[in-house]
């Protein structure tokens, strides 16, 4: 390891750089010393110039066998890296922090910055610094940034993790309108390790939900979107935010921009895009270019997202339900993580998309569902596919390193064994598949034979990890090589002869021929030998060239003569080696799509045979799929909570759950599900709620059976959930995504409301809950599963005819209350809320104190049961709408606001609460 062109020096020496040394302090008079300090060194001049141009990034500057950073970088890097931090020579006076990371490593530290949020400038040396000395004792070796590292934009397995997407997206917004919020939005993305490419347009209502299914890794926006607060703040969720100037989405350039990186006279050979999507797309090539320097990545041509093809689940709903990433963020313990068992790193970040992308098109459902079935019903062809695709390495990534010539003999390989097994996999499928698995199939049947041919004969059995290693071409496949390998490796055995014949000569038996990359080839004796060698008759052929602490090295002039023969028949073949690297690589780099082509196939299979497999060993079964609103579950089950209570041997009680319209109703039915803490009520909602993604991923579900009409937008939530990292009160982000879910869930929605109205005082919270119910029921009609705490609510479903009640059964022994998890119609008697606290150890005089208020409490609700409640509130679509509030003042209504206002909830206890509310019911009524 060394740094720049001498191999011997210490690593902070940089003897091609000599301006860098300080000067040897001379006594100059005051002024010369001065000058001296202000001047700058020709490289810290180019350094300068190269930080200049690229101000939001680190400088990784190359330097021999190390990227260099300076200044304020290297102080940033050595705390990010925890590595040494030292300084080199002067500037302006000063010292120069500066600390290094070797090449070899460099990756290694790239992801570290990376994974921290840095951007990263890798500077090259762009000619060889012996060409630098040709131009003087002084001049700077050439350095130019050859790559922007950014963490949307990474090729290197190193850097990536091979289960998940790395995607690179662009916000658009246009003018659509003269109001202050007639934007158009939409998004444009890339996994540019594969190539894919996509746009989809998007709402602002949408923009969040549809951030959180792509989960970019960095996310390109002009800077006039993030000027936007709502925008700034939504964004802040997302790890890299890349703002670019406004000339990045100008609408003028955009679609020149696209045509150009395409190589295409005009782009409607792509399809139709609206303005968002062009500018979106437009931004995408714009970046990728600006990074990748010179070469050009090979994205696929951008197909448009089907518009309404994806159901809608908000950012909210997708953390709450935990769909590919556990609320703590890791992938244990998410559906994903339960339900992936493929076998490819590319059918794992496929999954990943599914779970992401429920479908909503029937037709494109039940395909997948027919896949699915086909590899249920024939486990041979599922096992052998299965086996096959495990040994079928990550093609698409490889191929893209290829063409941006980051690749090595290895991905070569990748390429070689994945397409010899996509043509393997094809014969397995003898008899006509079901539709998507002939697609496939056929995708991999049009994989170029030639090329896997070609890629068999030449490359060797192991492989170096590095093109510039050599000696990964097989010997046979070119026969100029041949002859210059044995050439070499015949030099190799001339020396040992040579070194034998020394040893004779001389009597040294310890004589030895070494090499480095100083001296080349030289004799090395020991100290007390060294006399030998000087003496005649030797001292005519030996010359001594250097002393060692204990060895003598010297040359010769048959060395030498043989040095040369050796390094030029090496060179020679690693040249010719490195010819034949990228006679195959332009070969893969041309077949780039039906490559790909394959690769997404194979990802589809594996996907496919995951789903089939995790079927037939978790027991899950074909939903029926339907237009309509129905959704019939018999015996369904969580299918995370079930597979962590097999590993402990506990049994997962299964459940029923009808949300189909009741006899002579057109719309979906909403469940109330009461019943005390930890019975399952959670459970219950959630499994409903991820068998429905299951389904409409394309996957069978953890049921008996399941009937479901295809559901168009997902909702889940949970009561004052919190979010203090947002700085919003845990009652507000209630609130706020309430507010979502009644605005927007249409009469094809699934809405999950878990305890709703629990962060705030009870009977506020119980008149939210209570109204929201009354929405859902009377203005979206959609099928929901509500939660609650509130008994009284139970009352409602005597006026809302399509609302029933649930409860989890529980019974009690000895005092202490037993979970049957078993959910069952009918209202729970009370909430076992204190037998509960018993379970979790409170001190038995609370308990036993707590058992004494409870009485005390259900006294006073004898005297004035919930009941009222129903019989004195119309229902709310009868209600008159807050527009008609302009009606003249009521006297009585006034009287008991001035009293509500005068209440602090929070600082009640239930029993004055109580009060309070017969006091403002008494003020209603006598005004
Ligand atoms: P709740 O929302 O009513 O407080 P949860 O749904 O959080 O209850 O469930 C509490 C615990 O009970 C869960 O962690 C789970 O281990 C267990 N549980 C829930 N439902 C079932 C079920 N159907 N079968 C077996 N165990 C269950
Ligand atoms: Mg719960």
């Amino acid at each position: 390891m060394n740094r720049d062109s001498s191999p011997d020096s210490a690593p902070t020496a940089a003897p091609d750089l000599p301006q860098d040394t300080p000067e040897p302090a001379t006594p100059e008079p005051a002024a010369r010393a001065r000058a001296e300090e202000a001047r700058v060194t020709p490289m810290i001049a180019q350094y300068l110039e190269i930080k200049a141009a690229n101000p939001d990034s680190l400088l990784f500057y190359r330097m021999g066998d190390f990227y260099e950073l300076f200044f304020a970088d290297s102080e940033t890097a050595s705390q990010a890296l925890g590595i040494v931090l030292t300084k080199r020579g002067k500037h302006l006076g000063e010292d120069i922090p500066m600390c290094g990371v070797p090449i070899d490593r460099a990756e290694e530290y790239l992801h570290k910055l990376i994974a921290l949020g840095f951007r990263v400038s890798v500077c090259e040396q762009v000619e060889d610094p012996a060409e630098a000395k040709r131009r003087g004792p002084k001049s700077v070796v050439r350095r130019a940034v050859t790559r922007l590292v950014t963490p949307g934009t990474l090729t290197e397995d190193a850097l990536l993790d091979a289960r998940r997407e790395n995607v690179l997206a662009a916000l658009a917004r246009v003018r659509a309108g003269s109001g202050p919020q007639d934007f158009a939005y939409a998004l444009a993305y890339t996994d540019m390790s594969t190539g894919s490419f996509r746009v989809a347009a998007t709402s602002r209502d949408d923009l969040s939900g549809d951030l959180a299914r792509l989960d970019p890794a960095e996310i390109l926006v002009s800077d006039a979107v993030l000027d936007d607060a709502e925008l700034r703040a939504l964004l802040r969720d997302f790890p890299a935010v890349t703002p670019l100037p406004r000339q990045s989405f100008d609408g003028a350039g955009a679609e020149k921009r696209l045509a150009d990186f395409f190589g295409v006279a005009a782009l409607d050979a792509f399809g139709t895009f609206a303005r968002a999507e062009l500018i979106a797309a437009a931004a995408i090539v714009s970046y990728v270019e600006r990074t990748q320097l010179g070469v050009r990545p090979l994205l696929s041509r951008p197909a448009k997202e089907a518009e309404g093809g994806i159901m809608a689940i908000d950012a909210g709903t997708r953390a709450n339900l935990e769909l590919v990433r556990t609320t703590s963020g890791e992938r244990r313990g998410s559906l994903l993580a339960a339900v992936d068992r493929t076998v490819t790193a590319a059918g794992a970040r496929l999954v990943a998309r599914r779970i992401a992308e429920p479908l909503t098109d029937l037709a494109a459902i039940r395909a997948r569902h027919d896949g699915v079935s086909c590899l249920v019903e024939d486990g041979e062809l599922r096992r052998e596919l299965r086996a096959r695709l495990s040994r079928a390495p990550d093609m698409a990534r490889a191929v893209t390193r290829l063409a941006l010539q980051r690749g090595g003999p290895r991905d070569l390989a990748a390429v070689r064994d994945a397409l010899d097994g996509a043509l393997a996999i094809a014969a397995l499928f003898a008899a006509a598949p079901p539709a998507d698995l002939a697609r496939s199939v056929a995708a991999l049947g049009r994989v170029p034979h030639a090329l896997v041919l070609d890629l068999a004969s030449a490359l060797a059995d192991s492989l170096p990890p590095h093109r510039r290693d050599g000696g990964f071409i097989r010997e046979g496949c070119d026969a100029e090589l041949d002859l210059t390998r044995a050439l070499r490796d015949e030099s190799r055995r001339v020396v040992a002869a040579l070194e034998r014949r020394y040893v004779e000569e001389t009597g040294v038996r310890a004589l030895k021929i070494r090499h480095n990359a100083v001296l080349g080839y030289f004799v090395e004796v020991s100290a007390q030998n060294a006399d030998r060698l000087r003496e005649a008759p030797h001292g005519a052929i030996f010359v001594h060239r250097q002393t060692m602490a204990g060895a003598v090295r010297f040359s010769s002039v048959e060395l030498g003569d043989l040095e040369s023969r050796i390094a030029s028949a090496g060179e020679r073949a690693l040249g010719l080696e490195q010819a034949i690297f990228d006679r195959l690589a332009a070969a893969v780099v041309a077949a780039t799509e039906t490559i790909r082509a394959a690769a997404e196939a194979l990802a589809e299979l594996d996907v496919a045979a995951g789903f089939a497999e995790l079927a037939a060993v978790e027991n899950h079964v074909r939903p029926h799929m339907e237009q309509g609103v129905a959704f019939a579950i018999a015996g369904g089950r969580h299918p995370v909570v079930e597979q962590a209570l097999a590993k402990e041997g506990g049994p997962f009680v299964p459940n029923d759950c009808d949300l189909s319209p009741p006899e002579g109703f057109e719309d979906g039915r909403i469940v109330l599900v009461t019943g005390p803490n930890m019975a399952g009520k959670s459970t219950f909602l959630r499994q409903n709620a991820l068998i429905c993604v299951l389904a409409q991923a394309g996957a069978f579900v953890p049921a008996r059976s399941a009937r479901i009409g295809v559901v168009d937008r997902l909702f889940s939530r949970v009561g004052a959930a919190d979010d203090l990292a947002r700085g919003r009160s845990t009652f507000m982000v209630e609130m706020v995504e309430t507010a979502a879910i009644l605005n927007q869930a249409t009469a094809r929605s699934l809405v999950i409301l878990d305890e709703i109205g629990r962060g705030t005082a009870t009977f506020d919270g119980m008149s939210i809950a209570w109204a929201s119910l009354e929405h859902l029921h009377e203005v979206n009609r959609c099928r929901a599963l509500f939660a609650t705490h509130f008994h009284e609510l139970t009352a409602l479903s005597q006026r809302c005819k399509r609302l029933s009640n649930a409860t989890v059964k529980v019974t009690e022994w000895h005092g202490d209350v037993i979970f049957l998890h078993e959910v069952v119609p009918g209202a729970a008697d009370r909430s076992y809320g204190i037998q509960v606290a018993k379970l979790a150890g409170l001190p038995e005089a609370v308990i036993i104190r707590a058992r004494a208020v409870l009485a005390e409490l259900e006294a006073a609700e004898r005297a004035s049961p919930a009941q009222k409640l129903i019989d004195d509130l119309p229902l709310f679509a009868a209600r008159p709408r807050p527009a008609a509030a302009a009606a003249p003042a009521d006297p009585k209504a006034e009287a008991a606001l001035a009293a509500l206002d005068g209440l602090d909830p929070d600082s009640l206890t239930p029993r004055e609460a109580l009060d309070a509310l017969y006091r403002l019911k008494g003020l209603r009524r006598e005004g």
